[in-house]
């Protein structure tokens, strides 16, 4: 078919640098960032393009060479993203550091990717500074967010963007080269290292802008409040350029009160996030109707963890459309639960129990679920790993560590445990690590938890297996209650009592102000687990 030895479709990589391109069509679109005073700058794609392209210039310039790492400490906002797009487009790989790491964990991570150079926010100078002298960075820029200058003994970011040629034309990249690597949270062990291809970003972005997933269009305006630094913030950077949304970065400002004033000033339509983040702006919401209207049809994307069905519905009563699913750094996108048409017609109650699965793979990813003896059946009920594969998924960690979290056949081993349904939704019943077993049988902590914060004297909860000398492990629940609420354990167990068979029910209630999070905002079920370790069930 074809000449012979031509191709049939052109060779054309998919590398980042195409979606530079790409923005140029969009060069009017704007980008909105608020600094760390809450002043608001306001500038387009044209200019963080032209910005992105001096930026890998200068990396040149200053003898980065390919596949060189280039570290980023930094909050959400426009010079990020000109390292989202400037750095890959340079060759260099693009690693972001997660800020709420402690410095002993940051200090690992920059010397295991072995960083060269770093690109800092000067209000995160003083964190940087606390392990500056145990990581061998050699070169490090500093970008003015709070508008004073730069510190003897740095480098500006400004400067060097400065130096170099906004009309930069990206080398030809090999589509399968790494441009961006992320390490894991380390909620389950030592952080380990991702590297994204070019190739994966660019579908991975392709893949949101789907409509059965965040379905991302140049209509939107996008508050991308997932932090940049965690799993390439959703890819959020990528896809919006691509699909020309407007772009709205909260800077360091991510407490519910700033971002419901930006939901609302700047008429953000879709906007994401882990389910904690949203408690505290839906709890805002409602304490204060009418406070901040919100653009009608506003789509919030929520994973990172399980959203509670309470938060869906209050969610829905305030006019916002959840957006639920399932993804990991591995994984960067990875399975959407939507409501397929027959659904429809459903009960408003079985509406919501397909809502809370986590759903079925966006296109092109691929997943199952096994068990020892192969893949479960698809009854709902049966657990086993949720194992994905797909052009975007992590063929394997920085400098091959734990290898065997892939299968022979090619398949990533999540950790999760899920089960699926007839329809092939698949529902993930807890993390391997964070299941309760009791007696021989599983108990989900992820399912306590979520009917506990269904209860309207609970604001928060968290359920974690504590040693028992008769059964192995038996559930405690963590209780947050909502303020000048004061509820009883009697209570909460017959609340749950009426979900859950009797040896579900968590054993002990410890009533506390807050409930310590990781540092990407998820439950820290690990820190609970160790304060309770010795818990005396007399
Ligand atoms: P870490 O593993 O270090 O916490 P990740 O952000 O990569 O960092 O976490 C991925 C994990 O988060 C998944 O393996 C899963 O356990 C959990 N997760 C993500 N999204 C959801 C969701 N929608 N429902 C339940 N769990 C989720």
């Amino acid at each position: 078919m074809g000449n012979p030895g031509q191709p049939v479709s052109m060779d054309f990589p998919l590398t980042t640098p195409r979606i530079l391109d790409r923005a140029r069509v969009y060069a009017d679109v704007g980008v909105v960032c608020r600094r760390p005073d809450r002043s608001l700058v306001r500038t387009t794609y044209g200019e963080v393009v032209r910005r992105a392209r001096a930026l890998a210039s200068a990396l040149r310039n200053l003898g980065v060479r390919p596949q060189d790492r280039v570290a980023t400490l930094c909050w959400n906002h426009r010079e990020h993203l000109e390292c989202y797009l400037g750095v890959p487009a340079s060759g260099a790989v693009l690693h972001t550091l997660n800020l709420r790491l402690h410095p002993e964990e940051l200090a690992y991570i920059v010397e295991h990717a072995q960083d060269r150079v770093l690109v800092v926010d000067d209000v995160l100078l003083p964190l940087f500074e606390t392990f500056r002298e145990r990581v061998r960075v050699e070169r490090i820029f500093v970008v003015p967010t709070s508008g004073k200058p730069v510190p003897p003994g740095y480098d500006s970011y400004e400067e060097l963007v400065g130096s170099g040629d906004p009309d930069f034309a990206p080398p030809e990249l090999s589509e399968t080269s790494p441009a961006m690597m992320c390490y894991t949270s380390g909620t389950t062990g030592r952080p380990k290292g991702v590297a994204y291809s070019h190739r994966a970003l660019v579908l991975a972005a392709l893949a949101t802008l789907v409509a059965d997933s965040f379905a991302i269009s140049c209509a939107d305006t996008v508050l991308a409040t997932v932090p940049m630094f965690h799993v390439a913030g959703w890819v959020l950077p990528f896809s919006a350029p691509l699909a020309g949304a407007r772009l709205v970065l909260p800077g360091p400002h991510l407490d519910p009160r700033s971002l419901a004033e930006l939901l609302s000033a700047e008429r953000a339509t879709f906007s994401a996030g882990v389910p904690t983040v949203w408690l505290g702006v839906v709890q805002l919401l409602e304490r204060e109707p009418g406070r901040w209207p919100l653009a009608p049809g506003l789509r919030v994307a929520l994973g990172g963890s399980a959203p509670p069905e309470a938060l869906l519905r209050a969610m829905r009563r305030l006019g916002i459309r959840p957006v639920h699913g399932w993804g990991m750094t591995e994984v960067l996108v990875g399975i959407q639960s939507h409501l397929r048409p027959w659904m429809e017609g459903w009960p408003e109650e079985r509406q919501y129990e397909a809502l809370t699965k986590q759903g079925t793979p966006v296109p092109l990813l691929e997943a199952r679920v096994v068990s020892e003896v192969g893949e479960v059946a698809p009854d709902g009920r049966t657990p086993g790993e949720l194992q994905v594969r797909g052009p975007w998924v992590a063929a394997g960690y920085h400098r091959g560590e734990a290898p065997d979290s892939w299968t022979p056949d090619g398949w990533f081993r999540t950790g999760d445990v899920a089960v699926v349904d007839p329809a092939g939704q698949i529902r993930i019943v807890d993390r391997t690590k964070d299941l309760i077993k009791s007696g021989g049988e599983w108990i989900s902590s992820v399912d306590l938890e979520n009917a506990l914060m269904a209860h309207p004297k609970v604001q928060e909860a968290a359920v974690v297996a504590v040693p028992h000398p008769q059964w192995m492990e038996r559930p405690l629940a963590v209780v947050v209650p909502r303020p000048g609420q004061t509820p009883t354990p009697e209570e909460l167990r017959a609340f749950l009592g009426q979900r859950f068979p009797k040896w579900w029910l968590p054993d002990a209630f410890v009533f506390a102000t807050e409930i310590p999070k990781t540092s990407t905002g998820k439950l820290a079920k690990a820190v609970l687990r160790e304060r309770y370790r010795t818990w005396s069930w007399r």
